[in-house]
């Protein structure tokens, strides 16, 4: 397993689901720990660290309801629940537990695919932490109140500039590869947009004042993608 596969807990007590599920989440790259009944479900959770879950409510030994009150404890990992056709208010508990979505049996493996990327997706753009006005030289990027200034002036940047500065500046130093770019900013996960992050990078750089053939901020890492330097700090490599 390499580090960018997703591991993914599957808790279902029925057979048939389960290795159907499985089967299909594993054809489509995740990593699966798949088990059957809900204490199995605390056990592995406390063992791995895992990117989602996919709980089915109706379980022996301890209930969903509880596998995902203890989960949400300490984790916010993305939980997509699994309920039977007719448990509507099985599936508003669900929610009001702290699962993220759920999916009503019968469904299609192939939509349980699409919910369990679409809640990845959601996970790894929201949980940047919230921090506080950060200072690259002239360049304010205040996270919190989505605000950009240079020299002190607000700039006006579009969702996606905004997003794209975020990324790059969270960890300055670091090349991002414009299809990390795509999936962090834009949300797709397929190839072919690649091109579109060259365009907001250039949009930004002229809303910010960044020469491309100097760049204080936004560097081109030829062959690669982009990097974000803090000019106050000196460049690195
Ligand atoms: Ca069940």
């Amino acid at each position: 397993m390499n580090s960018t596969t997703k591991r993914i807990l599957l808790v279902e007590d029925e057979k048939n689901i389960r290795e159907a599920v499985t089967a299909y989440l594993e054809k489509e790259g995740y990593w699966v720990t798949a088990v059957e009944d809900g204490k199995d479900a605390i056990d592995e959770f406390g063992k791995h660290d895992f990117d989602t879950i996919i709980l089915d409510l109706m379980l022996p030994k301890v209930s969903g309801e509880k596998v995902c009150k203890v989960i949400r404890d300490t984790s916010d990992v993305p939980i997509i629940m699994l309920t039977a056709k007719g448990e509507i208010e099985d599936r508003i508990i669900g929610l009001e537990l702290g699962a993220d979505d759920y999916l009503v049996k019968p469904f299609s493996p192939r939509e349980l695919v699409a919910r369990v990327r679409a809640l990845l997706r959601r996970a790894n753009s929201d949980r940047e932490p919230l921090r506080e006005a950060m200072e690259y030289g002239e360049l304010t990027i205040d996270m919190s109140g989505h605000k950009v200034l240079v020299n002190g002036e607000e700039v006006d940047l579009t969702a996606s500039e905004f997003k794209l500065l975020a990324t790059l500046s969270r960890y300055p130093g670091r090349v991002y590869s414009r299809m990390e770019l795509v999936e962090k900013v834009l949300g797709y996960d397929f190839e072919g947009y690649e091109r579109t992050i060259d365009s907001h990078v250039k949009n930004l750089r002229a809303k910010l004042g960044d020469n491309p053939r100097d760049p204080k901020w936004l560097h081109t890492v030829h062959g690669v993608g982009y990097r974000f330097e803090d000019p106050s700090k000196g460049e690195r490599g």
